[in-house]
């Protein structure tokens, strides 16, 4: 049985809601898409400025899923360039390469580093085989238990306090599990001889291909909407949505305001991909005390983007540097020109200066200026860059750019969307709106599933874990 919407609307034109719309657009489904910002992208926008190309940090697609690399190949087709997307670490005033391999390891760090290191993580692996570790929840605890102290001490808990904006041992293990390839004590030695792991992470960008698109990341959000467009559907964008409203377990029509105009629209299915705590507020249903307390519960990080146009063609060796340090304020940078030639100018290059941070704290507050002087006083130090190579700059802020995983979000996590599966004509998806660490493929990925759903869908309500059991922390 086809059971297709008539007055679909998706709130949120990053790739998730796009994809949503695209697939129903494209059955002719009239589809309305409720954006609250100018721009169309989400976090996969590329814009840009005079003759350079940017992304709002860096997107490096690598996809498990084969039907999201065929359908991306089929709209890209030769844009869609396969790279390689090398990692230096900036640890202890030395750029060493991530992840270590072969002899290198023992020429890139100091003995007194390796030995003590080395021992620990031994340790670790060696209480680990004899029983599961009882305390194994936190950052903290999950890579103590498989790393050992000593390189939690020196490189993953300052890292990870710098990139999550609080103290590790409240960061969920979630976040280990998820960002940090744990390889075998077999696999690393085959890593020592070259060999690649035989058990395979998502975030371990060496074991699978890479790629990227030519013009940036846009190219795909781009597709997306063009095709939403093309299609009979729409994309409201500087929407402010001030309820959505409806009766028992039902959605029935959204209330917003765009340019001045209040306006009130009819729906008979929503698709949701803006922040899961932000939705929450706005759903004038009868929802549970117990639901509005897990949804105030959850906080996302948020960037600042400092880009940095550059006169020398060639600026940093990989094209993604992390600074663990916690003395330096700037945890990534992406050189734009090695991620793709046709993004920056003939003979020039760029890099984008990410700053993980806090909306209203001291770096959200800081003036280009001030970012710009402090990035270019690390870099001159350590004879990275220099002031006279810098042809200009600029920064952009992102409210929402990870959802922060504190120990314990999973419980709320569940409260929620135990309750938004009983209502019959709402879907939550995306990395905003399912609140879990997904990449570009993978809320297309959602995109596909959740359309494929509405054909199938003859019981009330959605079962979350069945239909998006990947991104279920739970
Ligand atoms: C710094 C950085 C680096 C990244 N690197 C990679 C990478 O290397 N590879 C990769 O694949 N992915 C990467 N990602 C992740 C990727 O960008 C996201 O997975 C993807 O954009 C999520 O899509 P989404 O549609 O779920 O959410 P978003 O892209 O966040 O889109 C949500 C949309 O909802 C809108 N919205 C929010 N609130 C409202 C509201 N109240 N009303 C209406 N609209 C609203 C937002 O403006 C936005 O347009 C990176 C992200 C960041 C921040």
């Amino acid at each position: 049985m086809t059971r297709l919407p008539e007055t679909p609307v998706v709130i949120g034109a990053g790739p998730a809601g796009l994809c949503v719309a695209w697939n129903l657009a494209i059955d002719g489904v009239q589809v309305q898409v409720l954006e609250k910002t100018n721009e169309v992208g989400g976090l996969a926008l590329t814009f840009q400025d005079g003759e350079y190309l940017f992304d709002l940090g860096p997107h490096n697609i690598h996809t498990v899923y084969r039907d999201i690399y065929t359908f991306l190949r089929k709209i890209l087709g030769e844009d869609l360039c396969q790279h390689y997307p090398e990692i230096k670490i900036f640890f202890r005033d030395r750029f060493v390469s991530y992840p270590l391999k072969g002899i290198r390891v023992f020429t890139t760090l100091p003995l007194w580093t390796i030995i003590p290191a080395g021992l620990s993580f031994l340790w670790a692996r060696f209480k680990m085989f004899i029983r599961n570790p009882q305390n194994d929840d936190s950052f903290e605890s999950w890579i103590k238990n498989r790393f050992g102290n000593v390189l939690y001490n020196i490189y993953f808990g300052p890292y990870a306090e710098k990139a999550w904006k609080i103290n590790a041992s409240g960061i969920s293990s979630y976040v280990a599990e998820k960002r940090v390839p744990i390889l075998s004590l077999t696999d690393y030695i085959r890593r020592l001889f070259k060999n690649p792991p035989k058990h395979f992470h998502s975030e371990d960008w060496t074991s699978i291909n890479n790629y990227y698109p030519r013009k940036g990341v846009g190219q795909i959000t781009n597709y997306l909407a063009k095709g939403i467009i093309g299609n009979n559907g729409s994309i409201e964008k500087n929407v402010e949505i001030l309820s959505i409203d409806g009766g028992d377990r039902r959605v029935e029509s959204i209330r917003y305001i765009q340019e001045g105009k209040i306006s009130t629209i009819q729906t008979d299915f929503l698709f949701n991909t803006m922040p899961l705590n932000d939705f929450i507020k706005i759903l004038n249903l009868d929802v549970p005390e117990k639901v509005r307390k897990a949804a105030s519960g959850l906080d996302y990080c948020s960037e600042t983007l400092l880009y940095l146009k550059t006169s020398c063609s060639k600026t940093f060796d990989t094209p993604l540097t992390y600074f663990s340090s916690p003395k330096i304020k700037f945890n990534r940078v992406y050189d734009v020109r090695l991620f793709s030639h046709d993004c920056v100018p003939s003979g020039k290059s760029a890099l984008c200066v990410e700053y993980t941070c806090n909306v209203g704290d001291e770096v959200w507050g800081a003036s280009p200026d001030e970012l710009f002087e402090y990035a270019m006083t690390v870099f001159e130090t350590h004879g990275m860059l220099f002031r006279k190579d810098v042809d200009g700059y600029l920064v952009r802020r992102i409210t929402h750019a990870y959802p922060r995983f504190r120990i314990g979000f999973e419980k709320k996590l569940e409260t929620i969307l135990d309750y938004l599966s009983t209502l019959e004509n709402v879907v939550t998806l995306g990395r905003q709106g399912l609140f879990c660490y997904a990449n570009v493929d993978d809320v297309l990925y959602m995109g596909f599933r959740a359309t494929e759903t509405l054909h199938t869908l003859r019981k009330k309500g959605i079962d979350y874990s069945s239909l998006f059991p990947r991104h279920m922390a739970f």
